[in-house]
């Protein structure tokens, strides 16, 4: 993994594009909080964010690189409708009732988001409209399926299948056979939303501190978060480490698994060329169980993404690999030039569904994590229901930390041949449910 970092970590489209230029002190004296939160990321200054707006603000996020060094700074930046890949599957765990409590809860995330960026008048190019693609026939059904799941979740939102040549009043590309263009998705330049998010919480009174990660925990009604500088004493502490928890906290560590997803985005394209690639300038995803997501930014560049269908490994060059797909889907765009080519890696659990939570050993110490690359939507409501159970508890807060966690077992010393099994599965068992 060491040696693929640096690609991974290259220069990418947010952080060349970042509209924040702030930068948070290094933690370098002991402090006393409430509440300590490990992780700079949406989950880590959204459920910050979401106490600090409850009265809640003696908070401390401590960063181990800089805010957005994780998924939150890499991202697609697609906005999709929901929470979880398949939400129907936890109803053997929360049954009837509580699958309508958790309907309700995945249609809220994009509305926060949308209202946090406007409350806060945050820059982050918020932008409406998704597109959901089919490829073949089968999709096409299953497209129209979700059509109606889509407008029952959501009776006011302007939502519409469409199929044949209609599509290409969608996206500019002959791939596709049918596709929903759904008014309640869009894209966010990501980077910038959480920019905005952390300076929202630190007029609220929340202290950040990057560059400091933490070495140890030690827990007890009164947990210390060691730092290699500096020291914080909380009564309650907050995991939001996501894929780069690296193990320091073995219980909820051995609960995901690490797999990778590669970008491009392109030189600035001309708006003739962005029109036909996107005629409502939305984002895109097939519906296939390992998809491939694009948008045109606010700049015009055609970010693009994927990952491993079958086998997971790095791809050798990103940009090469991602073009090919490109090119598959937009001839028009073969020639065009990349101008950046990065990944990140997502942690994944093994249902697929976000985990929120506290640690058995210390039921003040809460965790976040394995929204299974698909978070920017999710971590905003997910986080609001965590904010909940930190603070004064709910019910929701309640029914979502009693989804079971289950353990990966040699997720360590097997990564890649247990990610190339896990793909097989979910691209098998994806094509006998109709995507
Ligand atoms: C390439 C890629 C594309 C994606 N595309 C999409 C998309 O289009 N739509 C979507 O919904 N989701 C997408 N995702 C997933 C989404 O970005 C993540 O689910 C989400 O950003 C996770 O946020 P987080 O705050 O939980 O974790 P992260 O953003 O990963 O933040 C975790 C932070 O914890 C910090 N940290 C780790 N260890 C320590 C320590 N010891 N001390 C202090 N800090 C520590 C890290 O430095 C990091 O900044 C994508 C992910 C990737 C990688």
């Amino acid at each position: 993994m060491n040696k693929h970092r640096s690609r991974l970590d290259a220069v990418n489209y947010y952080t060349a594009t970042r509209k924040y230029d702030v930068q948070y002190p290094r933690l370098t004296q002991d402090l006393d909080v409430d509440v300590v939160v490990i992780g700079g990321g949406f989950s880590g200054v959204n459920t910050a964010l979401e106490l600090a707006e409850k009265g809640i603000a003696n908070i401390a996020i401590l960063e181990a690189r800089h805010l957005g060094y994780g998924g939150t700074g890499r991202n697609g930046g697609q906005v999709m409708a929901g929470i979880g890949h398949d939400i129907d599957a936890m109803e053997k765990h929360v049954g009837p009732d509580g699958m309508n409590i958790l309907f309700q809860i995945a249609s809220e995330g994009a509305g926060i988001l949308r209202a946090r960026a406007e409350k806060y008048g945050i820059n982050a190019d918020v932008h409406r409209g998704y597109g959901y693609l089919a490829v073949n026939q089968r999709q096409a059904r299953t497209l129209r399926k979700w059509e109606k799941e889509f407008r029952d979740a959501e009776p006011d939102e302007d939502i519409q299948y469409v199929d044949g040549p209609a599509v290409q009043g969608i996206v500019g590309s002959d791939v596709y056979c049918a596709a929903i263009r759904h008014m309640g998705g869009g894209h966010v330049h990501s980077l910038n939303l959480l920019l905005g998010e952390a300076r929202a919480a630190v007029s609220l009174g929340v202290k950040i501190f990057e560059n400091s990660p933490v070495t140890a925990v030690e827990y007890g009604d009164t947990i210390i978060v060691r730092t290699n500088a500096g020291i914080v004493r909380a009564r309650k502490l907050l995991w939001a480490c996501d894929s780069f928890l690296d193990g320091l906290e073995p219980e909820i560590s051995s609960r995901t698994i690490n797999t990778y997803s590669f970008q491009i985005a392109t030189e600035p394209l001309s708006d003739a060329v962005c029109a036909q690639i996107s005629p409502f300038r939305g984002a895109y995803s097939d519906i296939s169980p390992v998809i491939n997501y694009f948008r045109v930014t606010a700049e015009n560049r055609l970010l693009f993404g994927s990952a491993t269908r079958l086998v997971e490994y790095f791809p050798a060059d990103y940009a090469a690999w991602n073009r090919d797909l490109l090119r598959g889907l937009f001839p028009y765009l073969a020639d065009v030039k990349i101008d950046y080519a990065w990944g990140g890696a997502m942690a994944c659990s093994a249902n697929l569904f976000p985990q929120i939570g506290s640690l058995s050993r210390c039921r003040n110490a809460f965790f976040v994590q394995g929204y299974s690359g698909f978070g920017v939507t999710p971590s905003h409501i997910v986080c609001k229901v965590l904010a909940e159970g930190i603070s004064e508890g709910s019910a929701r807060y309640d029914l979502m930390s009693s989804i079971p966690h289950a353990r990966i077992l040699g997720r360590d010393k097997a990564r890649p041949a247990i990610m190339t099994a896990a793909k097989s599965w979910h691209q098998l068992s994806g094509f006998f449910n109709g995507r």
